[in-house]
This record gives structure tokens, C-alpha cells and sequence, in this order.
């Protein structure tokens, strides 16, 4: 997703008490618990968007803590608008390339990661972009804990078949495994819909989920 730029929403961003700073990331990893002023687990979302899914997910869960990674600031002046309107104290905002995730997060600090609707990228040689790729699975290896999942869904069938043939090389392995996620009764119970979700889900596309740990 990338919105037209928005005058002055990297001032807003750099205003705002809903996001980790650039200049403070530096000093996050190990400190989430500090963040947020509670013990509570620690989720994050990478590539976020407008910030649907993690904001719901927040306000249902108001015992874990949410992180929601956007590395657009007109994307993320969304995410920011709807806090202002539901303001919600486990939910804060990072605005980088996740690329840089493990200089935010400690090893083993996040509890689970979600990936929804990533860019596909699909030219061989941008791979490596691919947030479900192995390269983006090491980085996450890193700072997911030893027991910790990551929750992928898509309606983009290669990209899907892309991360499920990275799994293994990764020393990853899948939970669970849909291609049909909204017609499995006991895996649409709780499922949080995205944006993306619901517009491509409208117009008839199956959605697939894997989750993984390893
Ligand atoms: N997750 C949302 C949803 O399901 O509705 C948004 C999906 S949108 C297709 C993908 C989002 O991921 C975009 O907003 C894009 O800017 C962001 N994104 C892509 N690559 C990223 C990266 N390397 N780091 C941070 N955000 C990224």
C-alpha cells in the first residue's frame, strides 16, 4: 500500500505520542516491557498498513501489547488517525523498513508476529523483499521467542506458495495450513479481518493462512 504523500505527515508522525521515535529505536531493544509500563506479552504486526487489523486486535486484547510496523509515513498517518479517535495504551507505531526489526527488537522479545497481505513482490530478483522470504525468516528468528508463532495470510497464491517452500531451507515448519481460511469453521474463530482482507475476501478470492514455528 502506498498513499499519495501527505503534506505534513512526517511532522505529525515525529509529533506523535503514539510512535517509538527514530531517534529512541536505537535504545528499544530489551525495553518493550519498559514501554508499555507492563509485563504483558508483546505482538507486532510488520507492514501494518492503515492499521485495522492491529488496532481490533488491540482493543480485543487488552492484556498483550501491540507494535505496528509501517514503512510509509502517509500509510502510518492513518494507523495514527485512528488512534486519535480510540485511543488504546498497548498499541504503539514504528515507522521503519523492516529490514531493520532485530536493531528494534531484543532476541526473543516478541511473542508473535503477524504478516498480512504483504507486497508480493514479484520479480525474482526482489525476493529478498518478500517479507515471508528466508531472509526476512532469520531476522524474525531472531527476535521471536524460542516458542513464539508468526501468522501469515494472503490472497496471492504464488506468493503463498513462495513462503511455504521457504520454510524448510529456514528451519521453519507450518502449525497450520490453509488455502481456504474463511470456509475452516474453527480457524475463522477470532480471525480479525484486515483491510485487505475484506476487499479481496468481497471480491471472491480465497484467503490462504499459514501459521509457523520452529
Ligand atoms: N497489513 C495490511 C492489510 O492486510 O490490510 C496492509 C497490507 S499492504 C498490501 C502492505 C503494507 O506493508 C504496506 O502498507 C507497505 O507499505 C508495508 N510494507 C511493505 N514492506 C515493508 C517493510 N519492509 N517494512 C515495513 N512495512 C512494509
Amino acid at each position: 500500500m502506498r498513499l499519495r504523500n501527505i503534506t505534513g505527515s512526517r511532522e505529525v508522525i515525529a509529533e506523535s505520542p503514539y510512535v517509538v521515535q527514530e531517534a529512541v529505536q536505537p535504545r528499544c531493544p530489551g525495553t518493550w516491557k519498559e514501554i508499555f509500563g507492563n509485563q504483558n506479552p508483546v505482538q507486532i504486526e510488520i507492514g501494518m498498513g492503515k492499521g485495522k487489523f492491529i488496532h481490533t486486535m488491540a482493543k480485543e486484547h487488552p492484556e498483550i501489547n501491540y507494535v505496528g510496523i509501517e514503512k510509509y509515513s502517509s500509510v502510518l498517518l492513518r494507523a495514527i488517525q485512528k488512534m486519535e479517535q480510540e485511543e488504546l495504551p498497548n498499541l504503539k507505531f514504528l515507522r521503519m523498513d523492516a529490514e531493520d526489526i532485530a536493531k528494534v527488537f531484543g532476541p526473543g522479545e516478541v511473542d508473535k508476529i503477524y504478516l498480512n497481505f504483504s507486497d508480493p513482490w514479484p520479480k525474482d530478483r526482489h525476493a529478498k523483499r518478500r517479507l515471508p522470504s528466508r531472509e526476512f525468516l532469520a531476522r524474525y528468528d531472531v527476535i521471536l521467542k524460542k516458542s513464539g508463532r508468526l501468522e501469515f495470510k494472503t490472497d496471492n497464491r504464488e506468493l503463498f506458495d513462495f513462503a511455504v517452500e521457504e520454510l524448510e531451507p529456514a528451519g521453519w515448519k507450518a502449525e497450520i495450513i490453509t488455502y481456504d481460511l474463511h470456509n475452516d469453521a474453527s480457524l475463522m474463530e477470532g480471525n480479525v479481518m484486515t483491510e485487505y482482507e475484506e476487499k479481496f475476501s468481497a471480491m471472491g478470492n480465497p484467503i490462504c493462512k499459514y501459521v509457523i514455528y520452529r
